[in-house]
Formats: structure tokens, C-alpha cells, sequence
């Protein structure tokens, strides 16, 4: 998003947020889920995790009627709890992206339509945190926000949608396990014109991986002072607290405007379990073994390289491979491992099971005419190649295609 695309800007913003944001944001009134209580088993559901009005876990019938519960940490702020000093977790990286909307207009000078974009953590007080990775209290998100001017927001929506779907893909999702969802009008969250899902066919059914969402200018409008003045077209909190404006002149006409904002957002833990859901193979070999492979896309893979001298402890082979590894950890494409524990073969297979796209074995012939053994994770086919070559060879490999 940030160094592929000239048009936006990456921004690392606090995660303690001051509860006026989440006020005007409308976190603090409808940023809640229903939540029901079995009083047979005392268990506790999202409501909209029930079928049939049942309890999942004991199949009664007896359970208390649906009551709103706030989604959202609170932590203290200062040495004294008295209740009112107060900071939350946020719940999304998208509001510090608003909030701080001047301070990356004014140091960047740019045009509309232009974007913010965050990566971390967001923290949410989900009732039935499950399914692995799937939904956790702590997660990371990563967000853009892409601001527009108004009128060409549905455009964008439909852009952003092709290019997330055309993301996903180039990391490794097959393409016919991944849906779109139009989200109904009377589900849109408050801020949202339109909503699209981009749903995964996930072990345990199919789920949103990401939402788009049209937020039109309502969080730029609920964020900024003098909101009278500037033609705000969504339902807004009169904001008494702002002291910003957070808007956009025209270098034509010097009219100020809110944009509007087109958001993708993205959970990375479940892109990461889909990835992982894609990439985990287990494959039958001769002689009644398996061989256990992670084949992710290279540039994802958390060792790009791992470096085998064929002995362990051997002088010479060490220092071949020290300097095959420097040189290649050197190229700053992820991290290589020297590997000095002597088991070729188990060594592979370790590799394989992490999703370590090559391993440079170090024998007893690279002393002599300084090559090298390539071992290929997915094909497992070894080549030699000239010391001098492998790290054009890896950067081959690493260069999406
Ligand atoms: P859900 O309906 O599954 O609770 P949501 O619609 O509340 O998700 P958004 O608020 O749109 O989710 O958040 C954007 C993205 O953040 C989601 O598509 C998802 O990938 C991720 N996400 C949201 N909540 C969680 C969570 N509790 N654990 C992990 N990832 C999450």
C-alpha cells in the first residue's frame, strides 16, 4: 500500500485513544455486540450466534434476552482510578488516521484523492473469541483510509474492491475460495454508505477476511471543529470539543471541504490463518512416508534462505557458508539462517515444515570449484550453481512475478 503506491502515505499513530474520539466516532453508543446468557448451562453468546434461540452448548431454551455489550477496552490513565480518567484500547486503527489528518496534510502537500494507511493492533472484548486466530481480543489490523472527492466515491469503492480481491490472490488465496459480499442496507454500520466483504471459504465456513466500506465524510465531519461551515452530508455529533479542522480547500476556489473516504480493512491474523489454510500441504512419498511443506509465496515466508554446511563444526565448510550467508542476509529480503547442526536431510525437512523457500548446502566440492548445492522447498530438486550466483538466484525468487 505505502511504498507500491505513489498516492498514499503510512502513518504508526498511538493506540490509547482518548475517549472524545471514540465519542464522536459513535464507538461509545453503537460499537456493541448483543449478547445473550444461558441460565441453564450459564454460558454467554452473541446473539447472532445462536440458531433456532438455543444454546450452542446445552441446546436450552432458557436464555435472558438480548442486552447491547460494549466491545471496547478501558484502561486507567494517571495514579488515581477515580473512574473518569480514562484512556480506551482502540478498537480499530482507523480513527488516529482521521484525528491526525492535518498533521500528515500538512506535511506531505497533497492532492485528492490521496491515502492514510496503518498497520497494529486493535483490541476488542469479542464475547466468543474462537476458531483459532480466526477472532481474538488482541489482534492487528491494517487499514486505508483513501480520501476522495465527493461524487467519485463510489468509483473508488469499486476500485478498492478489485485491487484488495487482486492483493489477497497475489499472497496465495486461491481465487475461488474467496467471495464478495454485499452487506445489506440494514446491517450497515452507522458511518457507512455502502459495504462490501470480501468473505474466505475458512476451515470452519466461509467469513469476512476484509471489509470496504464507503464511511462517505461522516468520520472526518464528526472529528472537525466548525462542522456547520463545511457541507457535511452525513449524520454528525455536533462536535463542541475539536480544536482542527480537518478538511480539504480547493487550490482553485479556496473552498474548504470534508472528503469523503473509501476504507479497506483488513485483519492481518486472519489473513494469516487463510494463508496459512492455503499454503499447509502434506504430501505422500515413496515408501509409505509424508513429507510436510508450508508452501508459502516466497516473499512471505518468515526464512528466505537457510545456509547447510554439509558438516557440522568443520572449519572450512563454516566459513564458506558464513560469507554465503552474509551475502545474502545482506540483500535485506528477509532473514537467512546459518544452519551448522550437520543433518542435511533433517534440516530439509525442518525447512520445509517453516516454508523456507531454498537451502544452500556447503559440501566438500565447494572448497574445491566454489559451488554449491540448491535445494528447491516445493520441488525438492537440488542443482549446482556457482557460489557468485546465488544471490541473484534468491532475489529471482523473491521478486514477485
Ligand atoms: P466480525 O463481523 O467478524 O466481528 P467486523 O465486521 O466486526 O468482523 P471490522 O470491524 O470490519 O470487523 O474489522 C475489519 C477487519 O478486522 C475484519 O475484516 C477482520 O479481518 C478483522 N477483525 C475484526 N475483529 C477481529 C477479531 N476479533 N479478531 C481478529 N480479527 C478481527
Amino acid at each position: 500500500m505505502v511504498y507500491d503506491r505513489d498516492d498514499v502515505e503510512g502513518l504508526d499513530a498511538s493506540i490509547l485513544t482518548n475517549p472524545k474520539v471514540l465519542q464522536y466516532s459513535g464507538h461509545e453508543d453503537t460499537f456493541a455486540d448483543p449478547l445473550v446468557d444461558c441460565r441453564s448451562c450459564k454460558s454467554r453468546w452473541r446473539a447472532d450466534d445462536l440458531k433456532d434461540h438455543k444454546c450452542p452448548s446445552c441446546n436450552s431454551e432458557d436464555l435472558t434476552r438480548p442486552r447491547p455489550f460494549n466491545l471496547m477496552f478501558k484502561t486507567n490513565i494517571g495514579p488515581v482510578d477515580d473512574g473518569k480518567s480514562f484512556a480506551y484500547l482502540r478498537p480499530e486503527t482507523a480513527q488516529q488516521i482521521f484525528t491526525n489528518f492535518k498533521n500528515v496534510l500538512d506535511s506531505t502537500s497533497r492532492n485528492l484523492p490521496f491515502g492514510i494507511a496503518q498497520i497494529g493492533k486493535a483490541f476488542r472484548n469479542e464475547v466468543t473469541p474462537r476458531n483459532f486466530i480466526f477472532r481474538t481480543r488482541e489482534f492487528e489490523q491494517m487499514e486505508l483510509e483513501f480520501f476522495v472527492v465527493p461524487g467519485t466515491d463510489e468509483k473508488w469503492l469499486d476500485f478498492w474492491v478489485e485491487e484488495r480481491l487482486r492483493w489477497w490472490v497475489e499472497q496465495g488465496l486461491d481465487q475461488n475460495s474467496l467471495e464478495l459480499h454485499k452487506v445489506e442496507k440494514e446491517k450497515l454500520s452507522h458511518y457507512s454508505k455502502a459495504t462490501i466483504d470480501i468473505m474466505y471459504g475458512f476451515p470452519h465456513g466461509l467469513e469476512e477476511l476484509e471489509g470496504i466500506a464507503n464511511r462517505t465524510d461522516f468520520d472526518l465531519g464528526s472529528h472537525t471543529k466548525r462542522q456547520s461551515e463545511l457541507n457535511i452530508n452525513s449524520k454528525v455529533k455536533k462536535n463542541t470539543d475539536s480544536a482542527t479542522r480537518l478538511a480539504f480547500q480547493d487550490k482553485q476556489t479556496n473552498d474548504w471541504g470534508v472528503p469523503y473516504v473509501v476504507e479497506p480493512s483488513a485483519g492481518v491474523d486472519r489473513g494469516f490463518l487463510a494463508i496459512l489454510n492455503e499454503a499447509y500441504r502434506v504430501e505422500k512419498l515413496e515408501g509409505g512416508k509424508e513429507r510436510l511443506t508450508l508452501a508459502l509465496k516466497p516473499h512471505l515466508a518468515p526464512i528466505k534462505a537457510a545456509v547447510i554446511p554439509l558438516k557440522r563444526n568443520h572449519a572450512g565448510l563454516l566459513e564458506v557458508a558464513a560469507k554465503i550467508k552474509k551475502t545474502l542476509q545482506g540483500l535485506q529480503m528477509g532473514r537467512v539462517l546459518l544452519e551448522n547442526s550437520g543433518n542435511i536431510g533433517k534440516n530439509y525437512r525442518r525447512h520445509d515444515e517453516v516454508g523456507t523457500p531454498l537451502c544452500v548446502t556447503v559440501d566438500f566440492q565447494s572448497l574445491e570449484d566454489q559451488t554449491v548445492t540448491l535445494r528447491d522447498r516445493d520441488t525438492m530438486e537440488q542443482r549446482r550453481l556457482p557460489i557468485s550466483e546465488v544471490a541473484t538466484h534468491l532475489q529471482g525468487l523473491l521478486t514477485p512475478q
